[in-house]
């Protein structure tokens, strides 16, 4: 097997292709059907259908995610791995800090997408040794120093799109007319949960419109870096823990 730093210089399609012949079975990719997520699902049905993919439904998605989801299952055939956030620590979640706590604070809001994000996908991703996301440098300053292959405690993480721009993600998009997510045509330059994302204005930040009414913080949920802005090292503590954090 080639070091990682070997890779940084393949193009999208042969890191895939590269990652597909290397873990097989044990490759999974997450997406959340935004262009990103769209480009490497294309490419990847052209090099292996049976490539297993997932999502996770955080139970806040707008509807258009799950009518992407139809989308990806019809055109390319992909059975999508639905993954859902554990029922009793989102009830003991919203049980005590109410439905809408992330709008509460940053640490509300960092609590609600650790139960209903982080988790969820640390659990499912226990089951491979690769993950393909479709993170771009360019993106925030959050992801500027990311790597095409990346490993995290045994876990391989690729961002083939890492040094790709957004034109060329809206080029690829249109030469193999990829579908697009719903809400871009409505303004949305990222999409997450209906309740964080907002439309951006023209010459906002491409992730202004996540979690708009936070100042200061990391246009992140933590997936791929903690809340300090850090890539992410894994769990290292308890919902109960995390509960009272939230509540200091
Ligand atoms: Fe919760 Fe919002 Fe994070 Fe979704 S994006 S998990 S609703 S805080």
């Amino acid at each position: 097997m080639p070091a990682y730093d070997e890779l940084e210089s393949l193009d999208p399609q042969d890191l895939l292709r590269w990652a597909v012949d290397t873990y097989g079975d044990s490759l999974v990719i997450s997406t959340s059907f935004q262009r990103e997520g769209m480009v490497i699902l294309d490419m990847a049905s052209r090099i292996h259908l049976g490539i297993r993919v997932i999502t996770l439904d955080t139970g806040r998605l707008p509807e258009e995610t799950h009518h992407m989801i139809e989308i990806v299952r019809r055109r390319y055939g992909f059975r999508v791995e639905t993954v859902f956030p554990d029922y009793d620590e989102v009830e003991e979640m919203v049980s005590r800090h109410g439905p809408n706590l992330f709008y509460q604070n940053a640490p509300m809001r960092m609590l609600c997408c650790e139960v209903r994000k982080v988790r969820p996908l640390q659990r499912k991703l226990a089951e491979f040794r690769a993950w393909v996301a479709g993170l771009r440098r360019s993106q925030s300053a959050t992801r500027s120093g990311l790597r095409k292959v990346e490993e995290e405690n045994g876990l391989v993480k690729l961002s083939p799109l890492a040094d790709w721009t957004g034109q060329q993600v809206a080029d690829y998009i249109r030469l193999h007319h990829v579908p697009e997510h719903p809400l871009y045509a409505r303004g949305y330059a990222s999409i997450g949960c209906a309740p964080c994302t907002r439309a951006v204005q023209p010459g906002e930040a491409e992730r202004a419109g996540r979690w708009w009414w936070e100042r200061d913080t990391p246009k992140e949920c933590g997936i791929h870096f903690s809340p300090d802005g850090s890539v992410r090292r894994g769990p290292d503590v308890t919902v109960g823990e995390m509960l009272k954090g939230a509540n200091a």
